[in-house]
C-alpha cells in the first residue's frame, strides 16, 4: 500500500474512541521495526521524524524514501501515515514541498497570534496538497531533571482559536512531559482534557506518551485522544536489549558483531513494544 495523509484515519479515531500511535524513526532498523509493528498486529500505523532525526539521518527528502522503500520492500499492506514530528515554519514548509503526508506545525515558541497566522499558512500549503497538519497550543513541557513535575496545560480559548485555523490534528498539553517522566510528576489533567474536548471536535494528540501509565493513556484516549506519540520508550529498549546482548559477550561469539545480528535484539524490541501500545491505544485491526 502507498502512504496516506491522516485525516480520514484519525478523524475515525476520534469517533471511534481509539489510537493511532505515533512512533518516531531515526534509521533503517528502527523504520522495519515500526513498519513490522504494524503489518503484524494489521493496524494502520504512523511514522515520524523529528527535525533533528532527519537531519541525523541526511535531510527529509531521503527519510520519505527510506519509509517508502522500506514499505515497499517488507510488503507492507496497512495505510502508513509518513509524518513531520515538531516542525517549525521552514522544516514544516520543506515536508510539504518534499511529499510528506502529514506535517507537525509547531509554533509554540512564537507569540500566539504568530502561531495561529503561520498554522493557517501551513494548513493552506499541506491542504492544497492533499497532506495532513498537526498544530500544538500551548507548551508540552521536557525537563528531564526531574525539577518540573507537571507539564503546561493547554489555554482553551487558544486551542479553539487553533483548531478554527484548519488543522487536522491540534496537540495540546494535558500535563504531559516529554522524555522521561520525574518521579514527582503530577498525572494528566483530565479536568482540562475534558474541557478542551468539550469544544474541539478534530482529533486531539497527547505527545510525551513514554512513561505516562496505561489507565491514564486508556482515559485520555476515551475522553478524544485520537494520536499518541511514542519516542523515548523505542529508544530505551532499544538501548536495553543492545546492552543486554553485548553484556551476554555475543558480540564475541562467532560472528556476533556483524550488525545485522548485533541491531536485531534491539530492533525486535521496537517491534514488540509497539505492537503493545498498539494494543494499549487500541486500535482495530483494518479491514
Ligand atoms: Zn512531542
Amino acid at each position: 500500500m502507498s502512504l496516506v495523509n491522516g485525516t480520514e484515519i484519525f478523524k475515525a479515531a476520534r469517533e471511534g474512541h481509539y489510537a493511532v500511535g505515533a512512533f518516531n524513526t531515526n534509521n533503517l532498523e528502527w523504520t522495519r521495526a515500526i513498519l513490522a509493528a504494524g503489518q503484524e498486529t494489521n493496524t494502520p500505523i504512523l511514522i515520524q521524524t523529528s527535525m533533528g532525526a532527519a537531519k541525523y539521518m541526511g535531510g527529509y527528502e531521503l527519510c520519505l524514501n527510506l519509509v517508502e522503500q522500506t514499505v515497499k520492500a517488507m510488503n507492507i499492506t496497512v495505510p502508513v501515515i509518513m509524518h513531520l514530528d515538531h516542525g517549525n515554519y521552514e522544516a514544516a514548509k520543506e515536508c510539504i514541498e518534499v511529499g510528506y503526508n502529514s506535517v507537525m506545525f509547531d509554533g509554540h515558541d512564537l507569540p500566539f497570534a504568530e502561531n495561529l497566522e503561520k498554522t493557517k499558512e501551513i494548513v493552506a500549503l499541506a491542504h492544497a496538497k492533499g497532506i495532513s497538519v498537526e498544530a500544538e497550543v500551548g507548551s508540552i513541557g521536557g525537563e528531564e531533571d526531574g525539577i518540573v513535575g507537571a507539564g503546561e496545560l493547554a489555554d482553551v480559548e487558544e486551542a479553539k482559536q487553533l483548531a478554527a485555523a484548519g488543522p487536522d490534528y491540534l496537540a495540546v498539553g494535558i500535563g504531559n512531559i516529554h522524555g522521561v517522566y520525574p518521579a514527582n510528576w503530577k498525572g494528566l489533567s483530565f479536568e482540562r482534557l475534558e474541557e478542551l474536548a468539550s469544544v474541539i471536535k478534530i482529533p486531539l494528540v497527547l505527545h510525551g506518551g513514554s512513561g505516562i501509565p496505561k489507565e491514564q493513556i486508556i482515559k485520555a484516549i476515551s475522553m478524544g485522544i485520537s494520536k499518541v506519540n511514542v519516542n523515548t520508550e523505542c529508544q530505551l529498549v532499544f538501548a536495553k536489549a543492545t546492552r543486554e546482548y553485548i553484556e551476554a559477550g555475543k558480540d564475541q561469539q562467532g560472528k556476533g558483531f556483524d550488525p545485522r545480528k548485533l541491531f536485531a535484539p534491539g530492533t525486535q524490541a521496537i517491534t514488540d513494544l509497539v505492537k503493545d501500545r498498539i494494543e494499549w491505544f487500541g486500535t482495530p485491526e483494518v479491514k
